[in-house]
């Protein structure tokens, strides 16, 4: 049973067709974005050297520019701080990889990248994608 609390990253999301981070030690920081002091001014968006930054539209469709803002691609941002450093509002921090994580549940207002299974339940039905059914193994 898909649960609403549990976020799994969103396969769907064209953030997954952009290149992985290389090497293989995680950065020591990661940064992630205070949404709620978010103006989605997009400045931040290019001085990211590895383009890890997201938009998330504002909620109307025809509009998405209003009350736009943005999130950070944990799996891609590299820790380099030109976003924390460049945000004209300060309102992205640099955490250690573990810490930023916790972090990003209660500063994050709105996500694509990440998504609850129960919406990922609900894209993979939108895309007619069936889960596998478990092997069964004869007794
Ligand atoms: S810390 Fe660097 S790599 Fe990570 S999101 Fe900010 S600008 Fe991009
Ligand atoms: S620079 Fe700051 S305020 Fe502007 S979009 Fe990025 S995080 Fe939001």
């Amino acid at each position: 049973m898909a649960d609403e609390n549990i976020i799994v990253a969103n396969p769907f999301h064209t953030a997954k067709l952009k290149p992985k981070r290389k090497g293989k030690k995680p950065p020591k920081l990661l940064a992630v974005v205070h949404q709620s002091g978010c103006t989605g001014c997009e400045v931040c968006i290019a001085g990211c050297p590895v383009d890890s930054i997201e938009l998330v539209p504002g909620p109307n469709p025809n509009n998405p520019g209003f009350q736009q803002t943005v999130e950070i691609d944990l799996e891609r941002c590299i820790g380099c701080q030109n976003c924390s450093q460049d945000c004209p509002w300060d309102t992205i921090t640099m955490y250690e990889h573990n810490d930023a994580f916790t972090a990003w549940g209660p500063e994050t207002l709105y996500s694509n990248l990440y998504i609850s299974e129960k919406k990922l339940d609900d894209l993979n039905e939108e895309y007619g994608i069936k889960e596998e059914e478990p092997e069964k193994i004869e007794a």
